[in-house]
Parts: C-alpha cells; structure tokens; sequence
C-alpha cells in the first residue's frame, strides 16, 4: 500500500488505505510526522507533494512552508518519490483527463504550472521547469520574495489580488483576466500542450473566470482549434498525484 502526503503552506494532508487526515502544517514538525506515520502503517512506498523546491529526494526551500533544507533519502528508508505540487497535480490531472499532453496552471496564493509531455513531468535542470509566476509581466511597486517587483504573479494569483486590495483596487475581473490568459499563451506557445487544466483557489471559488478568459483566447494560442481549456474536477489534485507518482515506484 501507498502513503501518499501533501505539504502544503496552510494544510499537511496524507491519505493510506482509505485513512484521510488534514492538519494545520504552520506548527507541524512535517519530517517526524512523516516519519511517524511509516512507522504507524508500514507502507510499500511513499509519495509526498511539497509546495515548494525540491530535487532528487531533497527538501531545498519554500515559499510559505517553515521548513529548514532536508535529504530525505537520509531518512526515510524505504522506496518514495518527493515531488513538488504542481508536478504532481499534473501527474492527477493527466490521468483524470486521460491526456499525455497537459498543462495544471494552478492560481492560489501562488501562481505554477506543472506541465506533462508525452506523459512524462517536465523538470529542467534544476527541477524548476513551469514557475510561470515569477516571469517578467509589468513593473509594480510591490516587491516579489524572488526579488523582482515585475513578477506576473501580482496579477494571476491570490496573493496578487490581495496586495492590490490594500490599495483598494480590484483586479479580479479585469487585470486577473488578462494576466492568466497571458499565462496561458506563454505556456501553449513554449509546449503546445492539448489541454490546459486550471485550478487553485481563486479559480475554484470564482469558476466563471474559465469563460471569460476563453473569449479572445485564440489570439493568444497557437494551433487553438486543437486545444482545450478547463477547470479542475480534482480535490486535492497533489494528493492523488503523490500517490499515483509512488505507485509508479512499485
Ligand atoms: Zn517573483
């Protein structure tokens, strides 16, 4: 059997055998929890999803997790897979959607895309392949934590929307709009993917925004007739890619 865990910045989510536990991950020591529950089930193998950095079994920094630089193979002794959230939501999605040619864009307090091909998780050199949210977009007077105050995250994620709340601007229905559909048009012209599958939690609780950013979409993606665009069915998407990500290892 499978141990699937999900770090995420606000939830430590893991699933065995039927068995669903969420916890707050803000006071959660997330290593000896992890290693707590192998001992417990005694699994085969385990896949963790992490919203964050990691490579080859590496733990290397986060965003909103308090976290100190980790080598998991040092601890955890039998066969896993660490991946990060976005890879493995698009591992769920790609199994979900049945395509081997996708893209998970996903606009929660961050923006990321995990980005499959040929069923397989593009990686880049430092497993770093699909930060789409830190790409150059327009220059704000807001400072980005990658260090740049031009990031297209101010636009396309929640985070964005609540730095131009405290303004007193809201951008969700027109700059919000434009910036995904943007991101959308670098990620199908960089890897002409057949479908790209939206999700996150600006998307979930605002679904309406899948229409609008279709109308004007052709003008943005190449080979259009050919590609689709939709929301996730998913719930915990990175969850269920951990798993099927583990089960790969057996
Ligand atoms: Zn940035």
């Amino acid at each position: 059997m499978i141990l699937a865990v999900d770090i995420g910045g606000s939830f430590f989510r893991y699933k065995f055998n039927g068995i669903y536990e969420k916890f707050e991950s803000k006071n959660l020591n997330i290593i000896e929890k992890i290693s707590e529950l192998i001992d417990k089930f005694n699994p085969q193998a385990v896949g963790i999803s992490f919203a964050g950095q990691v490579n080859e079994g590496k733990i290397l920094s986060s965003p909103n997790i308090n976290i100190k630089p980790v080598d998991l193979n040092k601890i955890i002794k039998i066969p896993f897979v660490l991946e990060n959230d976005l890879n493995c939501a698009a591992s769920a999605e790609s199994r979900y959607f049945d395509k081997k040619y996708l893209i998970a864009l996903y606009s929660g307090t961050g923006l990321g895309a995990g980005i499959i091909e040929n069923g397989k998780i593009i990686r880049g050199y430092s497993n770093l392949a699909g930060e789409i949210g830190h790409i150059p977009y327009k220059k704000t007077s807001f400072k980005c934590s990658c260090g740049k105050n031009n990031c297209l995250e101010f636009f396309a994620s929640g985070s964005g929307i609540e730095r131009w709340k405290n303004l007193g601007i809201d951008i969700l229905k027109t700059e919000y709009i434009k910036a995904l559909r943007f991101g959308i048009g670098v990620l199908s012209s960089l890897f002409n993917p057949e479908i790209i599958v939206l999700g996150g939690g600006v998307i979930i609780h605002n679904e309406w925004i899948v229409e609008k950013i279709k109308k004007n979409l052709k003008n943005y993606v190449p080979n259009f007739d050919k590609f689709e665009l939709k929301i996730t069915k998913l719930k915990d998407a990175s969850l269920s890619g951990a798993e099927i990500l583990a089960k790969e290892l057996l």
